[in-house]
């Protein structure tokens, strides 16, 4: 089968086709999670859409080196500016080592991704790892001239490159709107211009994340790890980078400036971005009241839940929308998820248990084709999953005896749910606990009907105990009466 997979590059604003650098090897970075707190649903998203292209680029056949950084220094308040790195600040107030806090949170973020089942991936940098590098890579960007040093800081000169190379070619603006949109900050008066952004801070006193470098005791601005880290992993120019929308501006921006000034070209052949999760229609923020970590879902322990959710309930709500579309978190949504969900696995269960007829009695579609077109489309998820729901009730009638299905569709069927719902929607149906109880009530019924069974025939009630027997053979189990009593098991 042939495929031709398009993916929609936030730089040149439309879908092109996917084309690697090198013939079947993809190099792919994504920005990771800044490890000062809990995740939340935003950190769910970026993580499960990327997961799901780096799922099926490895399907298609790649080798895909995927490279998710851990932003643990230089991510400064963007409130108040005030040169205050997170990770430190979280550190001050806690009374604990910043690396402490990293790995705190790292490992709570660990566990979040492998509860949504989203795969590790290849390399995953620490910024706070990288500062020679850094270092290294700031020395290029001053030496092409589009930096400068400040009293122990060094800033990157967004008016001088500007001259030299479109700023703001990512995000579409120009930058004589920026600058009347800039508020003054804090550090101001070290930049000539509102618009330039720190490659490397100088740390105060107080501060207790800072290395050593040739302008002064500090830490290197957040933009700048991912440049270096991009580049150190991938190479000077890489095929995918990708990441949420909210970081198209400044971040991903800053980047394509500083991989143009310190190697003279662009390093990233797409840029990808998945659109933003709302909460009942607002923004996720401090200031609303609305932050729902994930562990909260999973427990439903938070005023806005009415329930907990589970892991595979939050994945499947992220892809039934396109990542490029918004998505509005409320309970109802979930529920409706939820059971979905839980109608799609159901089918699944089904669908391993039936058995073949010599012919089919209905036309199975080739959904496998259409769910591959849909993949292939900008990874169209909730296109694959409305195929998925469209076999289901093929799958359902089978199971309820109103149609019949050959062993070559049951054997298509089959694939298409393992290939798409299970390998490339990640969907895990059998390790959740509520699998583990619901086969559980399933093996006690079966016993029961065994005990109703032995009871009928004691009363030589030979009618009730030959249609168990015959319609649990219908539905595909094997009865079997022997000298220690009926043995039953699924053919
Ligand atoms: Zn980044």
């Amino acid at each position: 089968m042939t495929h031709n997979l398009t993916l929609y590059n936030s730089l040149s604003r439309i879908k092109q086709p996917f084309k690697p650098i090198h013939e079947g090897r993809v190099g792919m970075y994504v920005c990771g999670p800044t490890v000062y707190g809990d995740a939340h649903l935003g950190h769910a998203r970026p993580a499960i859409t990327f997961d799901i292209l780096f799922r099926y680029l490895q399907h298609l056949g790649y080798k895909v080196r995927y490279v998710r950084n851990i932003t643990d220094v230089g991510h400064l308040e963007h409130d108040a500016d005030d040169g205050e790195d997170k990770v430190a600040k979280k550190a001050r107030l806690e009374q604990l080592e910043p690396m402490e806090v990293v790995q705190l949170y790292l490992n709570r973020y660990h566990d979040d991704m492998k509860a949504l089942n989203v795969l590790s991936p290849s390399i995953e940098p620490h910024a706070s790892g990288h500062i020679i590098e850094q270092i290294e890579y700031i020395k290029k960007i001053l030496e092409s001239g589009y930096a400068y040093e400040s009293n122990g800081s060094v800033y990157f000169d967004v008016p001088k490159y500007n001259q030299d190379h479109p700023y703001g070619k990512l995000s579409g603006r120009n930058i004589e709107d920026m600058i009347s949109a800039t508020r003054a900050l804090d550090g101001q008066e070290e930049k000539r211009s509102p618009l330039d952004f720190a490659l490397w801070k100088k740390a105060a006193p107080e501060h207790i994340m800072h290395w050593p470098s040739p302008w002064s005791e500090g830490f290197p601005g957040w933009h700048l790890e991912c440049s270096t880290m991009g580049e150190k992993y991938l190479g000077e120019t890489f095929d995918i980078h990708g990441g949420g929308l909210d970081l198209l501006f400044p971040h991903h921006e800053c980047e394509i400036a500083q991989s143009v000034a310190a190697q003279g070209h662009d390093a990233v052949k797409y840029w990808i971005h998945n659109n933003m999760i709302t909460i009942e229609g607002k923004k996720m923020g401090k200031s609303y009241n609305n932050f729902i970590t994930l562990e909260q879902f999973f427990t439903g322990d938070h005023p806005l839940l009415e329930q907990a959710y589970s892991p595979m309930v939050i994945r499947f709500f992220i892809l039934q929308a396109h990542y490029r579309s918004t998505v509005d978190f409320s309970n109802a949504a979930l529920q409706a998820s939820e059971k979905a969900l839980q109608k799609l696995t159901d089918t699944y269960r089904r669908l391993q248990n039936l058995l073949p007829a010599e012919k089919s009695t209905v036309e199975v579609p080739d959904y496998i084709t259409a769910c591959y077109e849909a993949m292939d489309d900008d990874l169209n998820t909730p296109m694959v999953i409305s195929h998925l729901f469209d076999a289901s009730k093929i799958i359902n009638s089978a199971s309820d005896g109103s149609v019949r299905l050959s062993s070559e569709d049951l054997t298509k069927l089959r694939h298409l749910f393992d290939v798409f719902l299970i390998n490339l929607l990640g969907v895990n149906v059998s390790n959740d606990s509520e699998n583990t109880s619901s086969s559980k009530a399933y093996e006690g019924a079966v016993d029961l009907l065994m005990e109703i069974r032995k009871n009928a025939k004691a009363q030589k009630d030979w009618a009730t105990s030959d249609l168990i027997r015959d319609k649990l053979g219908a539905l595909g189990f094997d009865v079997k009466d022997t000298k220690n009593g009926v043995e039953w098991s699924i053919r």
